[in-house]
């Protein structure tokens, strides 16, 4: 694996053209190398001692929280890799980013987004046809926009597999917004997270069209952000609109995953492609009608379509409170191009990104995990919500499990994890 110290031994051998010309060079040759060395991620979490204000929220932290955070620079973490890249289509290759700094945000982006008692709820507004069911009881900012995906060559495979997991027809399905209203709680924990009324897309007015590729109805991404700041709530620290329906944000895109404007707190995603038949519409379909813009079917419920619209959503919700692109870990804020890539993403915020929601939440991190974890484990739902189909969080639900005994009591990264288990 290359990485930016390999890059200065080359420099030396390329000398006159800059580290990031370099950097350049080594993508073209092997698209597969780290993003950020080890020094750059250290530094990218703790900041410069003479940082002081930034520096001082890493000292309030519990002993076993700076442990977790630490473990992360450990030669193998047992929780987290870096960030390489694995294919040349991969975000990063085609939208460099030059990443965020726990002092970053803190200094440019926190001031604007933080949590307050007068702003501490994230609102979600189902967008178009949920059918009736879908939607649960009320319990959902920096300049510019994101954008989640190029899909310039992401209609490639996607092939969904035997992944498994799925509830199809069955009455779990009916609860698909309340799944992820409740993960959206665990993993923002400390806010609430409440429904809007479901609007249809006539209201909303958006352009549509019908894409080229997968001759599937798509809404104008930008129109319907237009649309959402007038909904917002006073108390809403963000407004998020979900829909079944494909997105394409300018007519030059194929189609995105989500859209989110940092300066409005309002952001629109998708689950459209998220389900393995979105990718198998035959080529032959007749034309769609406008009709299916009120009528479009729910898919079926499966794990791995939840998993997918779980990290999405709080991909997008991250980016609410000013945080930007991973570039440093495997990360669920990382950039994504297709979603190949997308699930290649782990559930949780790596450490750097942990820190920045930590501050804006002021959770403790053990409470936090044992929320998710009980999430994960299917005996902890009771009966008036059915529990979603989990087999998809299985990994994720070990993970949590290691880290929260790690915490508990650390073990040397590699040597000593299996020796004893606890109970
Ligand atoms: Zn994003
Ligand atoms: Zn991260």
């Amino acid at each position: 694996m290359t990485s930016r110290s390999e890059s200065a031994r080359i420099r030396q051998l390329l000398q006159g053209l800059t580290e990031d010309e370099i950097l350049e060079l080594m993508r073209m040759i092997s698209p597969k190398f780290a993003t950020a060395d080890a020094e750059t991620r250290k530094k990218a979490m703790l900041p410069d001692p003479n940082e002081k204000k930034s520096s001082k929220t890493y000292e309030k932290l519990k002993a076993a929280e700076q442990r977790y955070f630490e473990e992360a620079y450990s030669e193998n973490s047992e929780f987290w890799k870096p960030l390489t890249i694995e294919d040349e289509s991969d975000w990063l290759n085609n939208h460099p980013e030059s990443g965020q700094t726990f002092h970053d945000w803190f200094t440019k982006e926190y001031p604007q987004h933080r949590v307050n008692r007068q702003r501490r709820t994230i609102y979600i507004l189902p967008l178009g046809p949920f059918p009736p069911g879908h939607v649960g009881q009320s319990a959902a900012a920096a300049p510019g926009t994101t954008t989640e995906a190029d899909g310039s060559s992401s209609d490639r495979g996607a092939a969904g597999g035997a992944e498994g997991g799925a509830c199809a027809g069955s009455r779990s399905d009916k609860v698909l917004l309340t799944w992820l209203q409740k993960f959206c709680q665990c993993f923002f924990l400390g806010v609430d997270v409440k429904f809007l009324d479901p609007v249809r897309v006539r209201e909303v007015g958006c352009h549509t069209r019908i894409n080229e590729h997968t001759k599937q109805w798509q809404l104008l991404s930008k129109d319907i952000l237009d649309y959402l700041v007038s909904k917002k709530p006073r108390d809403a620290i963000c407004l998020v609109a979900v829909t079944m329906l494909d997105l394409y944000p300018s007519d030059s895109w194929n189609f995105v995953f989500g859209q989110a404007s940092l300066v409005t707190g309002c952001g629109v995603f998708s689950f459209a492609r998220y389900d393995d038949n979105f990718y198998h519409i035959p080529r032959d379909r007749p034309k769609a009608k406008k009709s299916e813009l009120e009528e479009f079917s729910m898919p079926p419920v499966t794990s791995p379509l939840l998993l997918r619209a779980c990290k999405v959503m709080t991909h997008e919700l991250c980016h609410m409170f000013g945080m930007k692109h991973c570039i440093y870990f495997s990360c669920c804020i990382n950039g994504s191009n297709s979603r190949d890539e997308s699930d290649r993403r782990p559930v949780d915020l790596c450490p750097i990104c942990l820190r920045k929601l930590q501050e804006a939440m002021d959770f403790r991190l053990a409470i936090r995990f044992r929320a998710m974890l009980q999430y994960c484990t299917k005996e902890s739902w009771d009966a008036g919500i059915p529990a979603p189909p989990l087999e998809a969080f299985e990994p994720f639900k070990k993970w949590l499990e290691r880290v929260l005994a790690f915490m508990d009591k650390p073990t040397v990264a590699g040597s000593e994890e299996s020796s004893q288990a606890s109970d």
